[in-house]
């Protein structure tokens, strides 16, 4: 089976339902190789033991680099949990990272719902 890159990003008020959608996804999350923004991929790491590659947090550069994986088709699915309820000084480059996530249809999650039938279509 080819290997799975998946990215995990949280907007701060979404970091503890990305941790506890993981959670219970632990054994499906270590068959990939995981990649994150900064604070997030930390806390997946810290809180449950994942290997993640980290980039550097979301506002200063770690959308814009994942969004940048994404163009050279590095990365095979992204689950992004966004703040629907804050305004966020990054949100260009949230914008740029979904714009490249539907130009070169990478599947894409934004709610747990969702996230949890992307992982399920990508590793058993
Ligand atoms: P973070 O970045 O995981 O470093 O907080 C996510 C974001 O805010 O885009």
């Amino acid at each position: 089976m080819a290997e799975i890159h998946l990215a995990l990003v949280a907007h701060d008020a979404k970091k503890d339902a990305m941790v506890e959608w993981a959670r219970p996804r632990l054994a499906q999350l270590q068959q990939c190789t995981l990649y994150g923004t900064g604070t997030t991929g930390g806390r997946l790491q810290d809180e449950l033991g994942l290997s993640v590659t980290r980039m550097k947090s979301g506002p200063l550069g770690g959308d814009a680099q994942l969004g940048a994986m994404i163009a050279e088709g590095r990365l095979n699915a992204l689950i992004f949990f966004t703040d629907p309820l804050s305004a966020l000084p990054h949100d260009v480059d949230v914008k740029s990272l979904l714009r490249l996530g539907v130009y070169y249809d990478t599947p894409l999650a934004m709610s747990p719902s969702t996230a949890t039938m992307v992982l399920d279509g990508l590793v058993r």
